[in-house]
């Protein structure tokens, strides 16, 4: 299932990232959106984050943080997501919840 609106159709609402190569877009397309106000961050697991709880922080390029895990909501439709991306082993997954 995809994502349910003009500015989260890309989301992708349900699928698993097998490698690094299929999580750079992906990356980059949640980080763009987190720099146009089009999705809202919310409860950032602090666990994992550390510093680095904003999206925009993250490099436009490799090497990303080990783990990438984010819970945000899209600004126009309301809805959840949560990613999460292990850099470090080449797997993650984006859920819309
Ligand atoms: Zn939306």
């Amino acid at each position: 299932m995809s994502g349910t609106c003009m500015d989260c159709k890309g989301f992708k609402g349900n699928c698993s990232f097998e490698s690094r190569d299929e999580m750079i877009p992906y990356i980059n397309l949640i980080k763009e959106a987190s720099i146009k106000n089009k999705i809202n961050i919310i409860d950032p697991d602090e666990q994992y984050q550390n510093s680095n709880k904003d999206l925009a922080g993250i490099g436009s390029e490799p090497p990303y943080p080990d783990i990438i895990f984010y819970k945000f909501a899209c600004i126009n439709c309301g809805k959840i997501y949560r990613v999460f991306l292990d850099w470090y082993h080449g797997k993650g997954e984006s859920k819309l919840i």
